[in-house]
This record gives structure tokens, C-alpha cells and sequence, in this order.
């Protein structure tokens, strides 16, 4: 059994969850009940994500600073961890609710921009092209392990991070960040189609604007670069920045 047959489909209820996107996410998911969204004239080959009204939908107004920020009295790994781990959460919804259409016949690789592919690192250090689901299932899969490895992430009293916890997080984060990206990429119709881009995009701002506060990210990862091609939130990233609604 594939591993998003017992988790994408039917994901876990998130047990915590700052994330304002899982109050109001669709329980149902029924595309029936979402109106047709919008169409923009599409002069260019823009992607719709970069396209008004949807860049700008969001459930979340003004900026992401504040629900960012450390709070008072907690320490920042325990914050890095339970963020990492809700957004961890929220994202395996969203590709719960795409992944009937991202196949192996459908995404044979792993894209995140007209000329970007992602490959994955095998046990040899051999690079490798997955299909993108085969990809996303690896990366939630090793994910998902160590969120439930104590050694990793210490829920127990007493239990402390390990040093190599920033490390960790940095290497699960970019790895999230491709996951966001292969769906805006590939799969924002399906994400237009059940009306959930404000909450979409409300989870990835959070994810950027908790990123860029923590150095989990690199600015090369979000954006790419000339030799590998363009990220396409690359652009979505700079729109965020140029509206206020991300530190720039
Ligand atoms: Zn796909």
C-alpha cells in the first residue's frame, strides 16, 4: 500500500495547529459545491497563481509577521518543531485532495517551472528523476518518520533537541518548499476548482514568512536559478513581497 493511500486520502486530523488554513479548510472537498472561480484573459503564459483575483486570495490579511514571531517564554526549537510539523500536516492535506490527478502519466517529473525538474538524491548519491508523485511520496514518507522519531522531535518531558535539530529542519523545509512548488506548478487548476486558494496561499505566505524568520530557507531554493531554471513561486514569493503581504 502506497503511502498516501494511508495518509494522503485520508490524512490525520493535525493535533496542533497555529496555521489559520485548517479552521476553515473544506471538510468535505466536494468540488460540487464550489462555484466556477473566476477566469482571467489570459494575454500571456502567465501561471494562474501569478493572476489577479487569485495571488491575491488569501484568509489572512495584512502581514504574516506576527504569527510568525517567536512567542514570549517558548523555546524556538520547540516553535521551528511544531510549525514544521503543522505545515507538514496542512501541505499532506492539499496533496491529499490533488493527488488523484498527480500520476505518473500525468507528472512523470518532478516540475516546479517550465524548465525545472527536480531530482532526487538516491542512497548512492546518484541523482535521479522520479515521477512526482513517487517524489512527493519519498518526501512526506521520510518526513513523516522523523516527526514521529523521538530522537528528532522530542515530545517527551525532559527530552532535549539534538544539535543537529537546525540542520534537520532546514533539509525538511526545502524539501516542503518543493512539494508547495510542484503544486502550484502542476496542479493550481484543482486548487481553483475546489475554491481553495485563499487558503493555499495563506499556507505558503505562512510557510515563507516562518522560513525567512527561522533561516530555514534559501533564497536560491525558492527562486532557482539560471542553470536549473526558475522556481515558479519564485515570482509569487516577489508579488507577496511588492503587496506587504511578506517581509521583503
Ligand atoms: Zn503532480
Amino acid at each position: 500500500m502506497s503511502f498516501f493511500n494511508t495518509f494522503g486520502r485520508a490524512p490525520r486530523a493535525p493535533k496542533r495547529s497555529p496555521t489559520p488554513t485548517s479552521a476553515s479548510f473544506p471538510q468535505d472537498g466536494s468540488p460540487a459545491s464550489a462555484q466556477t472561480p473566476p477566469s482571467p484573459v489570459m494575454t500571456n503564459t502567465k501561471p494562474l497563481y501569478l493572476c489577479s483575483p487569485f495571488a491575491e486570495a488569501a484568509l489572512v490579511k495584512g502581514n504574516f509577521k506576527t504569527i510568525v514571531m517567536l512567542p514570549k517564554y517558548v523555546d524556538v526549537m520547540e516553535w521551528v518543531a511544531v510549525n514544521i510539523f503543522d505545515f507538514y500536516n496542512n501541505l499532506n492535506l492539499f496533496y491529499g485532495i490533488v493527488a488523484e490527478c498527480c500520476t505518473a502519466q500525468a507528472c512523470p517529473a518532478m516540475s516546479a517551472g517550465p524548465s525545472l525538474d527536480y531530482t532526487w538524491i538516491d542512497q548512492n548519491r546518484r541523482q535521479v528523476k522520479l515521477p512526482a508523485p513517487t517524489y512527493i511520496d519519498y518526501v512526506m514518507t521520510w518526513v513523516q518518520n522523523m516527526l514521529d522519531d523521538e530522537g528528532v522531535f522530542p515530545t517527551k518531558a525532559g527530552r532535549e533537541f539534538s544539535q543537529s535539530f537546525p540542520a534537520t529542519a532546514k533539509h525538511i523545509y526545502r524539501q516542503l518548499l518543493r512539494v508547495f512548488a510542484h503544486i502550484y506548478h502542476a496542479h493550481y487548476p484543482q486548487i481553483l476548482h475546489l475554491r481553495s486558494e485563499p487558503h493555499f496561499n495563506s499556507l505558503f505566505a505562512h510557510f515563507l514568512a516562518f522560513g525567512k524568520e527561522f533561516d530555514l530557507l534559501e533564497v536560491k531554493d525558492v527562486k532557482g536559478n539560471l542553470q536549473h531554471g526558475a522556481v515558479g513561486v519564485g515570482d509569487l514569493w516577489e508579488k507577496w513581497k511588492d503587496m506587504g503581504i511578506l517581509e521583503s
